[in-house]
Parts: C-alpha cells; structure tokens; sequence
C-alpha cells in the first residue's frame, strides 16, 4: 500500500493527516473523518502524537459523539446540594481556571465520584463543571463501553484520554463508573471487561502524575460496587442525596420557565410535604405530569384541542399536584437510601 509522501494536488500538510496514522491513505478516509482529525492538529499541522496510532474512526465518534463543546448547563440550574458545588469549586473550577496557584501542596486530585440516587443531579453538576470551567466535556457511559464496543472499549478508552489530552482543560464524565469499575468477580469475570478495567486504570494513572489538565468525575448510583483501585483514584468522594427544600427550587423554577407558577406559597409548602423521597428527576416528572392537568380537564369539558386557546387555560393547582401524585411514584426505596448513607460515612468526603 504506497502511500506517496506528497500529494498532487492540495498541497497543504494535512492532507497527509490520514498516512500519519494507521498507515491509511487520505483517499481511504470518509471526509468528514479527516475534518475532525485536521482540528485535532497542532499550529505545525501535525496530529499529537498521542493520536497517532489510534483509529481514525474512533477519534472520529469520540468528537462526535462524546464530545460536547458547550453542555449549556450552570449553577444556577441546580437546586440545592451547596456542599456538593462548594466543594466542586475549590477542588475542579479554580484548579482548572488558574493553574499556577493549584500546584504542588495546593494540586487537586485528578478523580472526583459522585454518588447518590439517581436522578440526583450527578450529570448536571459534571456539565456544570465543564461549562463554568470552560471545560471540554466529554460524556460516556460505563456500561455502553461494555456492551455496546464489546471488544473495542480499550482502544475507544484510548482514544477518549487522546483526545481529551488534546482538547485541555477537559472534563470527562464517566456515567455508572461501577460497571468499569466494579470489584474484581474472581472467577467469573470476563477477560475483556478485566483487560478494560486495566485499562482505563492505567490511563488515569497517566494523567494523574502528568500536568495535564483533565478531571475524570465518576458517577455511581452504586458505590459499593467499588474496588478499592478505584476508590483510591476518585481521591474525593461525595454524596449527592435526595432534594429536601431543592423540591420547592424544582417545582417553582420548571413551572416559571414556560410561565405556569401560580401556586401559593402555603400550596408549594403542602406539595413538598407530600412529595418527602422523590428525587429531582421524579420531581420533574411530577411537574410535567400535573402541568398536564389544566388540559386534561379542558379536554373533558369538550373543548377540542385544535380550538383550545393557552390563554383559556386555569393555571396548575395544588389538585393538579395530588393527581400527579397517584401516577408519579417516588423511584428511591428508604432501604437504599440506608445504603448510600453507610457508604457516604465510611468513604465518603464529608467536610
Ligand atoms: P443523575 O445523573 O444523578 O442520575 P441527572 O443529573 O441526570 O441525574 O438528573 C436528571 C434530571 O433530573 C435532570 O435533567 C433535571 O431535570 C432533574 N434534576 C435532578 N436533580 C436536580 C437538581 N438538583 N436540580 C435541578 N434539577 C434536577
């Protein structure tokens, strides 16, 4: 397979992008491959060297797919958990905003869990980091890497710390860490997924020691999956619990932002009583389901939806909310909640 060194037409150096790694042809790569590996490119045109030995198509569908140039989420759209986001600001947001303070005594660690319920926010606060960091935000989930790329989650981890390393400061989130991350099954753990968790370790441990400005955060609804390797690189730990007045926060700001907010203060007091282990995402679905309520009951009066006018609608009431109730069940049992606190106070980062 001749590969010439130069082309006869084009000219420019990244042209030759495609011979430079995997020994490919240019003409052998999909165009919009060759877009993505020309951004990845240095000033010199040349592609980091990390990158240089990994599949075009995987850098590809890490760009394309995992990367997330702005994840449009902020601070503001969380409610509660302050010692979360006071934490996450001293620890991942200065570090990454001014490098030259955060080094020697004062240097972060590079690993950062997240663990609760789920539908706590976890997600959010990692976009959130990304953006007001201005972050590189990279998104993948766990257990994707091992069934989905069954067989090729090692090199996709490859390319996801490459590519990451060359779009610093970067942020990458990994979703359901413990089903990369989980104890050693001594006997019945397959070897690929071993050869995985190997690693994807070994790339932590790159970063770890290096200057790079990479922040791995893990996200796990199931923390006591850990293996110990695990939890000694996620250097900090915290619990994101079930929202107690953030559910005030959820109802109030969803319903504002499309111009429903109507209830009274004491109605708002009732439905938060009512609403004691729902968490933020059940809240929403709880919200979206009573929002639903002034429409069913113009529908029941005969009015046809195509005649209906948003002006003639009654706002949502507390009675939208009890019938929301009987339809949108709390999804976190007290048993598990029991659990996440063990672990939180046995491992846990609680200052
Ligand atoms: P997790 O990653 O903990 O499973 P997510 O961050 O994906 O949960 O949250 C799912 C959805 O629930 C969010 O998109 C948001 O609408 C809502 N939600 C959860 N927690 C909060 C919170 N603390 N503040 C605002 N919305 C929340």
């Amino acid at each position: 397979n001749f590969v010439p060194p130069v082309r006869s037409h084009g000219g420019s150096t990244s042209n030759m992008i495609g011979s430079r790694i995997s020994g490919k042809s240019d003409d052998a790569l999909e165009d919009s491959t060759r877009k993505c590996l020309e951004m990845l490119c240095g000033p010199d045109g040349e592609l980091p060297e990390k990158l240089r030995n990994l599949e075009p198509r995987l850098i590809e569908h890490i760009s394309n797919e995992i990367m997330d140039k702005d994840p449009n989420v902020r601070w503001n759209d969380i409610a509660g958990l302050e010692h979360a986001k006071k934490c996450v600001v001293e620890m991942v947001i200065w570090p990454l905003l001014r490098p030259d303070i955060f080094r020697g005594c004062r240097s972060p660690g590079r690993g950062l869990l997240l663990f609760g319920p789920p539908g706590t926010g976890k997600t959010m606060i990692g976009k959130a980091i990304a953006g007001e960091a201005k972050a590189t935000f990279f998104y993948i989930s766990a257990s994707s890497l091992t069934s989905k790329w069954i067989g090729e989650g090692e090199k996709l981890v490859r390319a996801l710390f490459g590519v990451a390393s060359c779009r610093q400061p970067a942020v990458i989130f990994v979703d359901e860490i413990d089903s990369l991350l989980s104890q050693r099954k001594s006997e019945g753990e397959h070897e690929s997924s071993r050869r995985l968790k190997t690693q994807f370790l070994i790339e932590m441990e790159g970063f770890d020691s290096g200057n790079e400005q990479i922040l791995l955060i893990g996200a796990t609804n199931r923390p006591q999956e850990l293996d110990e390797a695990a939890r000694r690189r996620l250097t900090k730990r915290l619990y994101i619990p079930l929202p107690s007045a953030a559910r005030a926060w959820i109802i109030r700001n969803l319903l504002e932002k499309d111009g429903l907010f109507k209830l009274s203060e004491e109605d708002t007091v009732a439905i938060c009583r009512l609403t004691e282990g729902y968490s933020g995402s059940d809240m929403k679905n709880l919200v979206k389901d009573a929002s639903m309520g002034p429409l069913r009951e113009a529908l029941r009066q005969g009015i046809e939806i195509t005649k209906l006018r948003k002006e003639d609608m009654r706002p949502v009431t507390l009675q939208d909310f009890e019938n929301a109730l009987q339809e949108v069940r709390p999804s976190v049992s007290s048993n598990e909640l029991n659990t996440y606190e063990d672990w939180n106070r046995q491992f846990g980062s609680l200052a």
